[in-house]
């Protein structure tokens, strides 16, 4: 059977069917009900946070965060993430600034940061890529010095922490995504912590129309309300994630083991300060070192029925999409890396004699 890049994890039939029983007795399968308030607040209690409100998808928690701050102008970001974050800027009608990335931890540059601000910049929209963590002190830093925003894509840091603290302290504003795909999932769900009652009181007017009691509407807002089946499932799974991260981890550390001596790969490492989560084990291949190109390693897992994922590739600045409105060599390390990288295969119940199997495939790559 082919190895996929993940694996969706799920909780006990069992355990899901008896979460879900009560929806059978009350009826009520969306509109904030009993699984979305439970949820809610098991959710603050696992990422240590005061304030945050449950999406349909981790892509309306961060489209809905900027038009909730009333943003006008330029956002600072980078193209070496999901379509979701750059669509979020375009969509609010908002231009995106693509600031490089730093090429060992792919997170926004700092150093490149603050001459891309102009007078027309109103915030910042890193991403925590891979689960690595921004550069949060320099980040907070500038955002101060010139009163930005600052809204963190979070959707690949669930459940970290940095300096003890839940990553969704930091910010304004931090958006996470509960997609199937991602180390935590309540088949599709996002969530935004932030800061401001004010702007929490914004964000859940844009998530459900404005409606605020029977006769009154106080708002224009939208949908993107979750509903009762998917609270259920977040907080099935969120039972188990402490185990899943821990098998992950297990895998994550035999990867590395295996292929951390190999000239030519460049590996991922556990930032100091961060609780990890293990959500991604990206490799890069330097051609000249490895004499092999990321497309050759690509094919010969895929010959062996290893499906491997050139995630972050192609850039958000170079999606046909925009029709070559972006230059992709104002951001030279971010390009580099798209050309070369590789996430594997990684979910909680990879077997580690697979994870052996394609790390032999990979060696033998090795020229
Ligand atoms: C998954 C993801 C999103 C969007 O989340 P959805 O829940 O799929 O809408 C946004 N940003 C990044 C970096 C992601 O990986």
């Amino acid at each position: 059977m082919a190895i996929m890049v993940t694996r969706s994890s799920m909780p006990e039939f069992d355990e899901y069917i008896e979460e879900i029983r009560s929806i059978w007795d009350n009826h009520w399968l969306t509109n904030m009900g009993p699984k979305h308030k439970e949820f809610q607040a098991v959710l603050k209690d696992y990422l240590g946070v005061e304030k945050l409100d449950l999406f349909t998808n981790g892509h309306m928690a961060i489209e809905l965060t900027l038009q909730a701050m009333n943003l006008q102008g330029e956002v600072i970001t980078t193209p070496f993430t999901f379509a979701s974050t750059t669509h979020a800027i375009v969509r609010n009608g908002l231009e995106p600034v693509f600031c490089d990335i730093d090429p060992y931890n792919y997170t926004m540059d700092v150093e490149k940061l603050e001459s891309l601000i102009t007078d027309k910049t109103c915030a910042i929209l890193p991403v925590h890529v891979y689960g690595n963590v921004c550069n949060i002190e320099e980040i907070d830093r500038i955002a101060e010095k010139y009163n930005l925003k600052v809204i963190y894509d979070a959707a690949h840091t669930f459940g970290e922490t940095y300096k003890g603290k839940g990553i969704g302290t930091y910010g304004d504003a931090s958006c996470f995504s509960f997609h199937a795909t991602k180390v935590f999932n309540s088949i599709e769900g996002g969530a935004v912590s932030f800061k401001s009652e004010r702007l929490g009181k914004v964000l859940y007017n844009l998530k459900n129309f404005g409606i605020h009691g029977p006769e009154e509407v106080s708002a224009v807002g939208a949908n993107a309300k979750m509903n009762e089946f998917c609270a259920a499932m977040g907080l099935c799974n969120l039972r188990h994630l402490d185990e899943e991260i821990e098998k992950r981890r297990r895998v994550v550390e035999r990867y590395t083991e295996r292929l951390e001596k190999t000239a030519g790969i460049q590996l991922n490492s556990v930032q100091p300060d961060v609780k990890p989560n293990y959500a991604y084990f990206p490799a890069v291949f330097e051609e000249k070192e490895f004499g092999s190109t990321r497309n050759e390693v690509y094919s010969k897992l895929a010959e062996n029925d290893i499906i491997a994922r050139k995630y972050f590739y192609p850039l958000t600045n170079t999606f046909s999409a925009f029709n070559g409105k972006y230059d992709v060599f104002k951001t030279p390390a971010a390009l580099h890396v798209a050309k070369r990288v590789l996430t594997l295969p990684l979910y909680a119940d990879l077997p580690l004699e697979d994870v052996d199997r394609i790390c032999d495939v990979i060696l033998s790559c090795k020229k």
